[in-house]
């Protein structure tokens, strides 16, 4: 007894002096009570200086392009060697893109999602739906620039080539960083540490670009940095109001980039609020100025309604602007699914994303909608899980539970998950059974982070053990 609480002491003792405050043992489930505060924007030489992005590496960047079906073979339409970040693989991808040596074998292999369908911000009152579905598409992928590599090659999951072109005629891009960063939310994860809840994040290592969703504004058609400026500070403080996005704000890094160059963006006369950019161009933007991005978010200087999600996030920037982008961002990130009616009678079958094309409860859901679900979802006789949000519409000012479990499975898979202890044997306090209990479910390579982001106290660390333990 007397010697446990000696050692305890000392623990807490020693986690005291490493600006770790332990207020209250007793797991409490807050909501978050305000917005958190906003970091500040650095220059990217102070981002890079202060770690909150990666240092950058010689890459490849290969520009390619699909036809509607994309069974026929594809295009490349550019190859450039540039300082940069590789691509992150899509979590649900449908192709890979290699890198081949001069024998044919398989360096390195990314696998990428391509966009099926085009969608835009939810209809004004008493507009009309028309959907648009385009000829082809463009896909800019980031490789690492590998010596033994000779050949480009693109190729389904099944093993169907899709075109292979030799590594020759790649432009040398000279190294840019012509971006500004805002490092994720340390007010947040203090905010966290200090309510007595325990932040847990992958031990080790990892490259921040590993911890971190990436999130890339660029601007179309303004003719100020100002106001661009302005405009990127509003749509990532809005980005946080909402849920999973709040509670994992300091996981969100945003990167902004003041661009003068042409973005193809226009408005589609056919469908005069969709906004449609050359993605290839967005995207080739995004790497020449050297920024880090695992999604690119355009905000176009026009103050009619518009917006769209393709492989980038398109938004006006006019009042609702933020909240546009926060919907197409769900698409983008999350790949949720429109619950407002676009299609009359959809096919029946398991659930799509956040809709469900049967009535009743749904399994899946439970917990998270109740059984007597709302008619229409994209489609008219599909069901969704809440009668609003924003997947519905933009004054419902989030998301549902269940996007948000879909769009919290997106975030953990950029940017790693993170553990918040709970109350596992539900004695009502959090202590060393709840902390055993976790070890045996996701073992030893979990850390308590620091404010500073890095590992504070390694889950087996014999302190943490003492200071579970107690009296
Ligand atoms: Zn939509």
């Amino acid at each position: 007894m007397g010697l446990s609480l000696v050692v305890a002491a000392t623990a807490l003792l020693a986690m005291l002096a490493w600006g770790y405050r332990v207020t209250d043992r007793r797991i409490r489930s807050r909501p978050l009570e305000e917005a958190p505060a906003a970091e500040s924007w650095l220059t990217a030489d102070e981002a890079l200086q202060a770690e909150k992005v990666d240092t950058p590496q010689g890459v490849i960047e290969a520009t390619l392009v699909y036809g509607p079906k994309h069974q026929d073979p594809w295009r490349l339409a550019g190859l450039r060697r540039l300082q940069g970040y590789p691509t992150f693989p899509a979590k649900d991808g449908s192709h890979l893109v290699l890198l081949l040596d001069a024998s044919g074998a398989k360096l390195y292999g990314l696998k990428v999602g391509i966009v099926e369908a085009i969608l835009d911000p939810p209809p004004l009152e008493g507009e009309t739906i028309v959907p648009y579905n385009p000829s082809e598409g463009r896909l800019v992928v980031v490789l690492p620039d590998l010596t033994q590599a000779t050949e480009v090659a693109v190729e389904t999951m099944s093993g169907e080539s899709r075109g292979r072109w030799p590594l020759e005629k790649v432009a040398v891009v000279e190294p840019a960083k012509d971006f500004e960063t805002k490092g994720a939310n340390q007010v947040r994860l203090e905010q966290l540490l200090r309510s007595g809840e325990v932040v847990l994040a992958p031990a080790g290592a990892l490259p921040v670009a590993e911890q971190t969703v990436d999130l890339t504004f660029i601007g179309a058609g303004y003719d100020t940095d100002q106001q661009f400026q302005s405009d990127s500070q509003r749509f990532s403080n809005e980005l946080v109001k909402y849920e999973p996005f709040a509670s994992r704000s300091y996981q969100l890094v945003f990167h902004r980039i003041n661009n003068q160059i042409d973005l193809g963006c226009q408005y589609l006369p056919a469908n005069p609020r969709l906004i449609l950019c050359d993605e290839a161009k967005v995207w080739q933007a995004v790497n020449s100025a050297g920024a880090p991005a695992d999604v690119v978010v355009v905000i176009v200087n026009n103050p009619n309604y518009g917006g769209s999600a393709t492989s980038v996030v398109t938004a006006y920037n006019g009042q609702q602007g933020p909240a546009v982008f926060v919907h197409e961002l769900g698409h983008v990130l999350g790949h949720l699914v429109d619950e407002y009616v676009i299609f009359g009678q959809g096919p029946l079958g398991g659930i799509q994303r956040n809709c469900s094309p049967q009535p009743g409860p749904v399994a899946a859901w439970e917990g998270l909608a109740g059984s007597d679900l709302p008619q229409g979802c994209l489609y008219q006789n599909w069901y969704r899980s809440t009668a609003s949000s924003i997947m519905r519409e933009l004054k419902a000012v989030y998301f549902n539970p269940v996007s948000q479990r879909i769009l919290e499975g997106e975030i953990n898979y950029y940017a790693r998950p993170a553990i918040t202890m709970v109350d596992l044997d539900h004695d009502g306090d959090m202590d060393f059974i709840d902390w055993r209990l976790m070890l045996n479910h996701f073992g030893t390579e979990y850390c308590l982070m620091s404010v500073a982001g890095g590992c504070l106290v390694d889950l087996n660390d014999w302190r943490l053990m003492w200071w579970f333990w107690g009296e």
